[in-house]
């Protein structure tokens, strides 16, 4: 079988993502000769036994980003690539695998071998079709997706070669900025999604809208519990139709159809109807429960495994007041 690279990077202060732990398990699935290449800050003393450090890699960069991973593939001669399907390497391997003559698949949820070759699957047309595909080409750059497999267990390399790569680059990279908020609300690593529809803005039980209480509960638990959050479509289009919002929700949230679809271990949905359009976003869900007053919503017909009909006001006061 073909030689593969687990080509990952570090973040700040050093430590990996555990997208880059659960890449390293898809490789090791395959059962060939796997090597492994980290480039970013601390990349030495970490799992690789090729490494690309230095503060020019320190930052997320396309130049220096493309350079290191050229300069991984190259070393390592392996015909398969390996990486975590991040922001920073899906926008620097299409270039790399480019340079090297090689292709690049994203996206990618298993991958598997077939007479002796690698196949990868990924979904086609908005989640609808699981599609099962190899490619004669080398390089071929594999891009998983996060939450697909989980996490292998890695030790530092025994031992280590770094190479020297130089490339200039006038781009500096100054920080992360949230949209609105300042607060990185959507975290694809959490291990729960919490969900907001737009009952938290509807007139409640006594005919009175709460939504800064309602802003107060939902950003209570996703700090609390570290949750990602995520919306309904309905909510974050509230407030381009100029009625009452939650200012730290933008279309990014948005989980369905025409929104996202993240794959985390658990879901808890609140005030929110559970609409085929919205739930197709939640395909990758392992776990789902969800909170509506009303016991004929969409989460009751098959869509969560556990759905309490109550007042999602009260459950996340109980629940905030036990995360404490
Ligand atoms: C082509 C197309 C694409 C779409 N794509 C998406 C998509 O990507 N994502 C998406 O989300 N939608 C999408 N939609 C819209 C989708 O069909 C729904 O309209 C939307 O998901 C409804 O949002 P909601 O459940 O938050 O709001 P609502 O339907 O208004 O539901 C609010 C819910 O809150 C509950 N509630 C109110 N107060 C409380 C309380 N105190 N406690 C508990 N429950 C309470 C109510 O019982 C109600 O069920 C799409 C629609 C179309 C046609």
């Amino acid at each position: 079988m073909d030689k593969i690279l687990v080509l990952i990077h570090t973040v700040e202060g050093g430590a990996l993502p555990n997208a880059a732990l659960e890449t390293l398990a898809a490789a090791q699935s395959l059962g060939g000769e796997v090597v492994t290449g980290v480039f970013g800050e601390g990349a030495g003393p970490s799992i690789g036994s090729l490494a690309v450090e230095g503060e020019a890699f320190a930052q997320a960069r396309y130049a220096t980003d493309a350079a290191a991973c050229e300069a991984l593939i190259k070393a390592s001669g392996a015909a398969i690539v390996l990486a975590p399907h991040t922001s920073r390497m899906a926008r620097a391997l299409p270039g790399a695998a480019a340079r090297l003559g090689g292709v690049v698949d994203t996206h990618v949820v298993a991958v598997n071998t077939s007479d002796g070759a690698v196949e990868a699957s990924r979904w086609f047309y908005r989640q609808r079709i699981e599609g099962t595909f190899s490619r004669a080409a080398r390089p071929w750059v594999v891009l998983i997706e996060p939450g697909s497999y989980e996490p292998a267990e890695a030790a530092p390399a025994a031992a280590v070669t770094k190479l020297e790569v130089t490339v200039g680059s006038k781009t500096q990279m100054v920080g992360f900025e949230s949209p609105e908020t300042g607060e990185q609300t959507i975290r694809p690593d959490a291990e729960t999604l919490f969900v907001a529809g737009a009952g938290w803005t509807k007139k409640q039980k006594d005919g009175q809208t709460h939504t800064p209480e309602a802003a107060e509960l939902i950003m209570g638990f996703v700090r609390g519990a570290k949750s990602s959050l995520g919306s309904s479509k309905s909510l974050v289009d509230m407030g381009s139709e100029g009625q009452s919002v939650l200012p730290f929700l933008t279309h990014l949230h948005q989980i369905g159809q025409t929104g996202s679809t993240p794959r985390h271990k658990k879901g808890l949905a609140t005030c929110c109807h559970g609409e085929e359009p919205h739930v197709v976003g939640w395909r990758f869900v392992r776990e789902r429960r969800a909170v509506n007053m009303d016991a004929n919503c969409g989460w009751a017909r098959g869509k969560a495994d556990v759905l309490y009909v109550a007042d999602a006001f009260e459950v996340m006061r109980e629940l905030n007041r036990l995360l404490g």
